[in-house]
């Protein structure tokens, strides 16, 4: 049953009907994904924002903002996350609009359960956030081994937790895109714990004290105002 036991991607579902949200958490969480829901549109676009899930199925029916302006907005904030719309049997149009404001595919209702699995298993290898797992990177002086999960400086030895090991992991796998406080809590964390976004602020500050030459001037861990950080690799 886990398909994928240790990428889990996260799936956001939008969709206002009950009967329908249930059968998509249910289906998706059998397949080993971790599942996010939102009832209505505003929720969803704040969950999509503040979790930054892999992939979004998005009902274009819904309550308070519907799901074509929903997806137009996140792709105006520039959030390339693959996003699946389903439609109405029969609505040519919303699926022309659909994919006109950003998505990257539709499914009719109603569909079957392995034509989903099998689209969302295309947008997420194609959206290529699981197919390529990062073992090295490079930060200037500092060498990453996430394999033997060790680090270097000038070939000396460079002692960093397993948290900083994870964060630092989960910042090169999306190097150059900004990293939201949340998500480092919902991945380097988990669900289990109870910290606080000031928590990741503080790894920030330790891990940033041990990689980077000037850590008041951080030239690979950047703090995007707001959002998160960012990480910039480079010799
Ligand atoms: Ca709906």
């Amino acid at each position: 049953m886990e398909k994928n036991p240790e990428l889990r991607e996260r799936i956001l579902i939008i969709e206002d009907e009950l009967p329908m949200r249930t059968v998509l958490c249910d289906c998706l969480e059998r397949q080993g994904y971790r599942v996010l829901s939102a009832e209505e549109g505003e929720r969803g676009l704040e969950r999509a924002l503040k979790d930054q899930p892999d992939l979004i199925v998005l009902d274009i029916m819904l309550p308070k903002l519907d799901g074509l302006a929903l997806c137009a907005e996140l792709r105006r904030l520039d959030h390339r996350m693959p996003i699946l719309m389903l439609t109405a049997k029969g609505r040519l149009e919303d699926r022309v609009r659909g994919l006109d404001t950003g998505a990257d595919d539709y499914l009719v209702k109603p569909f079957s359960r392995d034509e989903l699995l099998a689209r969302i298993r295309a947008l997420l290898r194609r959206h290529g956030r699981a197919a390529q797992p990062i073992h090295t990177a490079e930060l200037g002086p500092v060498k990453v081994d996430f394999d033997r999960q060790e680090a270097s400086r000038q070939g000396a030895p460079l002692h960093l937790t397993a948290k900083e090991l994870a964060m630092l992991r989960l910042m090169t796998e999306h190097a150059g895109e900004v990293i939201s406080r949340d998500r480092f809590l919902d991945v380097v964390w988990g669900y289990a714990a109870f910290p606080t976004t000031r928590t990741v602020d503080r790894h920030v500050a330790s891990l940033r004290a041990k990689i980077e030459t000037d850590p008041e001037h951080p030239r690979f861990i950047q703090t995007v105002h707001t959002a998160g950080y960012r990480l910039l690799l480079g010799p």
